[in-house]
């Protein structure tokens, strides 16, 4: 029998995936439990991204395996496009549609594929948007917000769904620095709130401070995790300690 408690929301066994003669994923083993941070970090180009892709199929693995609350990710279809609709991806860019309001790109979601009555969609949008701080923007486009604004619809937009997990790929790297405190909250929040969270980000603080555990990848592999106190102040590998002391 299934004890959903103990299921992974996220398991990823041995997974493997080149691009062409490049090895970008090599042999990955990750659990990320219900109600975790589980926080990425490594030099650019170690996989990371490719790694948040193959999470919800954006990219096709060569072998090993990826579960879902314990079942193999659909390759296709209808049932593909359900668990993609399950696990919120939130992007450095933020891709919302430039021609419809904020209030539209939070809603067409939750009403083309949840079926969700348009009325309460947009009831549930502005509560949403009121949440990440953003309510008084909901009739402008986005290129009228500012990135940071941008960036907590496209999270309003992902929580809409009512997803099991959130991942976030270097949400706050295209951002001013003044921008980027204002989204860290909004996913501090998420994460008090029990929200799972795969987060890869050059944050150390917030790693600190919010990750129950972080992970460090290299070249394609994970190299070390631990819990973010005892990897930040003393990480086991030469490899780690490098790049921790390259982004001081
Ligand atoms: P990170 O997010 O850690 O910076 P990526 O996952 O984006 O790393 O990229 C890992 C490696 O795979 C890099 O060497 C990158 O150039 C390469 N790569 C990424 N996407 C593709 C692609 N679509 N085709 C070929 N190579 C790719
Ligand atoms: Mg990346």
């Amino acid at each position: 029998m299934t004890d959903t408690a103990q299921t992974p929301v996220i398991q990823l066994k041995d997974v493997n995936k080149h691009y062409g003669p490049l090895h970008v994923l090599k042999d990955i083993n990750l659990t990320v439990d219900k109600g975790e941070v589980l926080v990425i970090i490594g030099p650019s180009g170690s996989g990371k991204s490719t790694l948040c892709r193959t999470i919800n199929r954006l990219e096709t693995i060569d072998s090993g395996q990826i579960l879902i609350e314990g079942r193999p990710l659909p390759q296709e279809g209808k049932a593909l496009a359900e668990v993609r609709a399950e696990i919120g991806m939130v992007f450095q860019s933020f891709n919302l549609f430039a021609h419809r309001t904020i209030l539209d790109n939070v809603t067409m979601g939750p009403v083309e594929v949840l079926k969700t009555p348009k009325q309460q969609a947009q009831d549930e949008a502005l509560v949403l948007l009121d949440r990440v701080g953003v309510k008084e923007q909901a009739a402008k486009v986005p290129a009228q917000l500012s990135g940071g604004q941008q960036q907590r619809v496209a999270i309003a937009r992902s929580l809409a769904m009512h997803p099991k997990a959130m991942l976030f790929d270097e949400p706050t790297s295209a951002l001013d620095p003044e921008m980027i405190n204002e989204v860290l909250d909004v996913m501090v929040g998420l994460a008090r709130d029990g929200m799972t969270m795969v987060v890869v980000t050059h944050e150390m603080g917030f790693a600190r401070r919010v990750a129950d555990r972080v992970v460090f990848m290299a070249d394609g592999a994970i190299i070390e995790e631990g819990a973010p106190e005892e990897f930040f102040t003393h990480p086991k590998t030469k490899r780690a300690q490098e790049f921790l002391d390259s982004i001081k």
